[in-house]
């Protein structure tokens, strides 16, 4: 009545979990505290720097990750940096003797380093790079063991430039290229046991890794894998849902087709989820496609999707924070219901919708019932591919 006089229409307000109210920490999409959480809250927040994914890797010993840190943040006491305190001195590269020290100057365009940098690209044999993420990026297409000691061979490189620099400013040692080589090689053979990816099954990786000082690793083998879509027995109806988000987060959607035991599609609904997570993505597709069923009096259902995370969620009962009162709402009204995980390549239709509602403004629902034309769907006739 109160709510009526003031103009607020009750049928309009979403309705109450039928649970217990809950106390939900908002941070985490479990709804529980952690410590991580709440220190991400209350510390300082910079944007982050394009190279911060390339430093802190598995196979890079953290001194090594913490030493380049260091000089790709400008944060080593080289003379340009000790000037900008109002220190007043003489500067001079004590690499090459001719240019004022500058730490882009000491890693990057000093001809004693530059020389260090094409020893190492041949040693690789790779083209030459010139910054950091350029240099990094020429091993992309080779084996995973390569491409990983490449970055343990071009951080240890920086670092040790870095090193030879200090044993000459400080204790007067002469800069020598036999010295710094020998010491990234060291460098490079010592993280051989944090090097734990494959190499291809060619003479080049196993001479390149052996000459480094690392070793044969395992060679990846692919396998074809067959993968069928298989339509739900009779009076159950099959719910195929798929979330995709451009970047993570990034604009999101949630793609759903709902098909028959006959695989006659029902439905297919495509919506725009404004900016989320890929998993809130997945969770969100699932959640639409039970309500879709709710909606039109299915009960029983099979739903797939092809996130294993998302499908373990509902399985667990373990549904993110913000998704639990419309799942609670829902999941008691059915017959039957099972998940399960399927492979993207025979979910290709919830896929293909999924990615139209990332194009969509959010809470915009573009669905059919029954089978769009323009939408391929999967043929429970034919055999579908994987490579693995
Ligand atoms: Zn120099």
């Amino acid at each position: 009545m109160i709510l009526q006089k003031i103009g607020i229409d009750t049928n309009s307000l979403p309705i109450p979990s039928e649970e217990f109210d809950t106390r939900v920490w908002s941070l985490t999409t479990s709804g529980s505290f952690t410590v991580a959480s709440s220190l991400d809250l209350i510390r300082d927040h910079f944007p982050k720097v394009p190279w911060s994914k390339w430093v802190w890797k598995a196979c890079i010993h953290p001194r090594l990750s913490y030493q380049v840190w260091k000089i790709l943040n400008g944060s080593c006491a080289t003379d340009d940096i000790i000037k900008k305190c109002g220190v007043q001195l003489a500067s001079r590269c004590v690499f090459c003797e001719c240019q004022e020290e500058e730490i882009d100057h000491i890693i990057w365009t000093c001809r004693f380093s530059m020389e260090i940098w094409d020893w190492i690209h041949n040693l690789f044999h790779l083209q030459r790079g010139q910054d950091f993420i350029e240099i990094l990026k020429k091993a992309s297409s080779q084996s995973e063991a390569v491409s990983q000691a490449w970055s343990v061979a071009i951080m240890s490189v920086m670092v040790e430039l870095w090193y030879a620099r200090n044993r000459a400013v400080y204790d007067g040692t002469k800069p020598t290229y036999a010295k710094i080589k020998a010491r990234v090689l060291n460098c490079i053979s010592s993280s051989s046991c944090r090097i734990k990816g494959m190499m291809f099954n060619s003479t080049n990786d196993l001479v390149l890794l052996t000459n480094i000082g690392i070793g044969a690793r395992p060679v990846k083998s692919f396998s074809i894998k067959y993968c069928r879509w298989f339509p739900p027995p009779t009076h159950v109806t099959k719910i195929c849902c798929d979330g995709a988000a451009r970047g993570n987060p990034g604009q999101a959607g949630a793609g759903i087709i709902i098909r028959d035991h006959n695989s006659s599609t029902l439905a297919t609904i495509a919506m725009g989820l404004g900016n989320c997570s890929n998993f809130t993505a997945e969770v969100a597709a699932i959640l639409l496609g039970i309500e879709w069923a709710v909606e039109n009096h299915k009960v029983n259902i099979w739903v797939v999707s092809d996130s294993m995370a998302a499908i373990k969620a509902f399985k667990d009962n373990k549904i993110p924070w913000f998704a639990r009162n419309r799942w609670n709402s829902v999941k008691n009204l059915f017959q039957q219901m099972k998940f399960s995980h399927s492979f993207r390549e025979v979910n290709f239709a919830a896929d293909a919708l999924a990615k139209q509602g990332s194009f969509l403004p959010s809470g915009q629902i573009i669905s059919s019932n029954g089978r769009l034309e323009t939408l391929a769907i999967e043929n429970p006739d034919q055999t579908y591919y994987r490579l693995i």
